[in-house]
């Protein structure tokens, strides 16, 4: 997994001080890294019965809409508030200081679809524990969740317990 680690650039205090951000970019930027990732996401879930791929805003969409398209799944957009147009369903989860809403258009998952969630960075599990309870809200079933990488001390696992989780990569 060197390959994909050595793409991972790691900026110490950004965007504030004690966080190290995960700059996923150049991953992106490298082809056989982005393919990988994109292929082992694949590989983990194609006997899943996917149904539809829960892609979050904004740099989940980057890779989800691969990995939809290598499942032949549908991908469903996961937007921050105020991107989509009506009818949507919201759900608004505690950030370290404040709060912060996810919408998806109601229409978009059906009852029992199964649906992968995906984003890059799995950190205190907020923000996919709020994604899986919009696709819960619509009728849709959590079928797992895909990250390119888990920030194993934030424990974010804990939040959405029971569910296949899949790291590609653990800091
Ligand atoms: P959380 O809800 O705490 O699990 O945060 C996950 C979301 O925040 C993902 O959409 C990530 O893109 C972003 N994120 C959180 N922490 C980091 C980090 N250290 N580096 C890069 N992105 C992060």
């Amino acid at each position: 997994m060197d390959i994909l680690k050595n793409r991972i650039r790691e900026i110490p205090d950004w965007p504030e001080k004690g966080v190290s951000f995960k700059d996923i970019t150049p991953l992106l930027m490298h082809p056989p890294a982005f393919q990988m990732a994109v292929d082992r996401l694949v590989d983990e879930f194609d006997a899943a019965s996917i149904d539809k791929v829960a892609a979050i805003d904004a740099r989940g969409f980057l890779i989800g809409a691969l990995v939809a398209y290598f499942l032949d799944a549908g991908l469903v957009l996961v937007r921050k508030q105020g991107k989509l147009p009506p009818p949507t369903i919201a759900e608004s989860y505690e950030l370290e200081y404040g709060q912060n809403t996810l919408e998806i258009r109601k229409d978009s998952v059906l009852p029992e679809e199964r649906v992968l969630v995906v984003d890059d960075v799995l950190a205190t599990g907020g923000t996919a524990a709020a994604t899986a309870e919009l696709i819960r809200k619509a009728g849709g079933l959590v079928a797992g969740f895909g990250f390119l990488l888990e920030l194993s001390d934030l424990n974010g696992r804990h939040k959405l317990q029971g569910e296949h989780i899949v790291s590609l990569l653990l800091y």
